[in-house]
């Protein structure tokens, strides 16, 4: 399978790491919507957030996604989006959590 995700997990694609443990990994987004702005994966592939079907990751992730916020200095608040399927904006098929802060963030999303 030829998964974008899979080979910046395995390492094959660079990225900027700030996150990482047994489960999951967190890295930049290439092409940031804020001035942080963070992915956060889980090391085995998950397609998208339909396909997840396991309690403890996505506790993990969502965890995890508040201790990079905090990490990175996200303590005015943050914005946490799972794009999902063609209708949600997904355009990688690897589960990821995007971690959006500082700016402040608008409603309703495009
Ligand atoms: P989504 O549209 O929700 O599926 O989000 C996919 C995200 O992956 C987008 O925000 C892209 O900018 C990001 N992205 C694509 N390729 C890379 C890459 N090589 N490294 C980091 N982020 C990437």
């Amino acid at each position: 399978m030829d998964c974008l995700f899979c080979r910046i997990v395995n390492g094959e694609i660079p990225s900027r790491r700030v996150y990482e443990d047994e489960q999951i990994v967190a890295f930049a987004d290439v092409a940031p919507q804020a001035p942080t702005h963070v992915l956060v994966v889980p090391r085995r592939h998950v397609g998208s957030l339909d396909d997840l079907r396991d309690p403890a990751l996505a506790g993990r992730l969502l965890t995890v996604a508040a201790e990079v916020a905090a990490t990175l200095g996200l303590g005015a608040g943050y914005r946490v989006v799972v794009n999902t399927g063609p209708d949600g904006g997904q355009t990688v098929g690897h589960l990821h959590l995007h971690v959006l802060g500082g700016r402040q963030m608008t409603w309703p999303p495009g």
